[in-house]
């Protein structure tokens, strides 16, 4: 097992001095500055200067006149520019999936594959909406005295500054979602990225630049989300806020904006419920456990941290995954054999550590993992706990991590209803060879997506967003252009 060597494009951006990029200029921050830290080392790889107060405006500032020029640019050439950020991101595939790896943690082989891969993939999509934005023309029935006709239509029209909070598990792909969509519905926008993970995003509006894209339309704002959220929700030209993050954030951020008469789309996170109905192998479920529990270090908005199975299974199914559990590949996240990195940052070693020390407080059965790996980095045990009851803090509190809360059930339909009282509702899974069966689960599972026999697979056609206290809106599909455009209703007599 050996790590991957750095590109030496990658060595040279992070030798470089980084802050802010507003107006496609790199902008140096008012003086603060964060160190970005390898997770799998401890150690620091990179500083930004963070922006000051001012400069957050400047950038809202500067996308509101790019917006004023960009609404007007023919949508398929919008699209076009889209077009051509995807093969620039194909392009440069491999830097940045480095530059990612180094600050998140993230496995090299999901840096790829998810975070860029998947990235050219929304935007492609959302490229292919240009020109498909359109509203209806209408029956008017107002009555005619002297001979005198009414139609009307409607038209979709942006809504116009988009200010993009992202956290720090898929940077990039997350914040693609948010660019996508708003751009080619003509919006322009403003992204702050999390300061554990700030360059990527910064890497990104270079290569934009670099596309042709106008001064202004895609602007990225580095430093503590608590100073500078307030400021760039506060401004007067954001018309609307898109945040990704967690529950509490998320709830703070609507109270802002919602203050303000701003529109908010809000992904949160939860506490995802996976059902295994009984007619699978021990090893089937198994498979499903390791598919929706552990990927990327569960540190996954959607993924299942709460595993529901069958009791007459559930002994054989955890013996089973603790084998599996044991034997994974941990390690460097730039060996592209290791199945499993560090964990993306300190606040996230020590929020896990903590909820398992309640876990063991409370009587819960750790039956494998449960510890802090030594030798740096911030590295856990993939773990799985047997809960004692629905009432334990894991079946209720999102570790984000890679702990899996197992629980028997007798009776599949109270396990649906335990499920559905959670208070959150991002994503859940059941799984079944009997579709029939599982389809009628799905149809009662609250979540805004149910998967059937698989779990945590996001594709840009299908809507993505959370039910109850998960989120506002979703993102995909068509349902995108209800949250980035206005509807606006034109009457004529004629
Ligand atoms: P946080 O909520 O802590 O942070 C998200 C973003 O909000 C960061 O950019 C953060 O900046 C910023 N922020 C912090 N405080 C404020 C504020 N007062 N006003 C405006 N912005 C602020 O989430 P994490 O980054 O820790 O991400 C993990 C969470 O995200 C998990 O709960 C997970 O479930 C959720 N998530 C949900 C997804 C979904 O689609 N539903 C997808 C991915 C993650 P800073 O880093 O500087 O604090």
């Amino acid at each position: 097992m050996s790590a991957i060597p750095l590109l030496p494009e990658v060595k040279a951006f992070l030798a470089r001095e980084h802050g802010n990029y507003i107006d496609n200029t790199s902008v140096a921050g008012s003086g603060v500055i964060f160190e970005v830290i390898n997770p799998a080392t401890g150690e620091s790889v990179a500083t930004f200067n963070a922006a000051s107060q001012q400069q957050a405006q400047h950038a809202l500032d500067s996308a509101h006149k790019a917006f004023m020029t960009w609404r007007e640019m023919p949508t398929l050439q919008r699209g076009s520019l889209l077009l051509k950020l995807a093969d620039k991101l194909a392009e440069k595939r491999e830097e940045l999936a480095q530059i990612e790896t180094l600050c998140s943690g993230k496995t090299i082989q999901l840096s790829r594959l998810l975070e860029l891969d998947q990235s050219v993939t929304f935007l492609r999509y959302f490229a292919g909406w240009a020109g498909k934005i359109n509203g209806e023309t209408l029956d008017v029935s107002l009555p005619s005295f002297a001979g005198e006709k009414y139609t009307a239509f409607t038209r979709r029209q942006p809504v116009g500054v988009v200010v993009a909070i992202v956290p720090w598990n898929f940077s990039i792909m997350i914040a693609v979602w948010k660019i996508a969509a708003a751009l080619v519905c003509g919006c322009s926008v403003v992204v702050k990225p999390s300061e554990y993970t700030p360059l990527t995003l910064l890497r990104l509006a270079e290569l934009a630049t670099e596309c042709g894209f106008p001064p202004g339309v895609i602007n990225v704002v580095n430093g503590a989300g608590s100073e500078l959220g307030p400021v760039l929700i506060g401004h007067e030209a954001c018309a609307k806020v898109s945040f990704t993050g967690s529950v509490a954030t998320g709830n703070a951020v609507n109270r802002t904006a919602t203050a303000q008469g701003k529109r908010v789309t809000l992904e949160l996170g939860g506490k995802n419920a996976a059902l295994f109905l009984n007619d699978l192998s021990v090893t089937e479920m198994v498979n499903g456990i390791m598919e929706a529990g552990y990927l990327n270090q569960g540190q996954i908005c959607a993924a299942a941290e709460c595993f529901w199975l069958p009791a007459d299974k559930i002994d054989a199914v955890l013996a089973e995954l603790k084998v599996r559990l044991n034997s994974t590949v941990i390690g460097s996240p730039l060996d592209e054999t290791t199945a499993m990195g560090p964990l993306a940052n300190l606040a996230q070693l020590e929020k896990i550590t903590q909820l398992v020390a309640t876990a063991r407080d409370e009587g819960d059965e750790i039956i494998c993992g449960g510890e802090v790996l030594s030798g740096g980095g911030y590295f856990y045990q993939p773990t799985a706990i047997r809960v004692a009851s629905v009432d334990s803090t894991l079946m209720k509190e999102e570790t984000f991590g890679p702990v899996g809360s197992f629980i028997a059930y007798e009776d599949a339909e109270q396990a649906l209803q335990c499920i559905n009282a959670s208070p959150y509702g991002l994503a859940a899974s059941v799984w079944s060879r009997n579709i029939s069966l599982a389809l009628r689960f799905s149809e009662r599972l609250e979540a805004g997506i149910v998967w059937v026999n698989m779990h945590t697979f996001l594709d840009p056609a299908v809507p993505f967003g959370g039910s109850k206290g998960s989120g506002i809106g979703r993102e995909f599909g068509s349902a995108f252009i209800e949250d980035y455009t206005e509807l606006k209703s034109i009457m004529i007599r004629y």
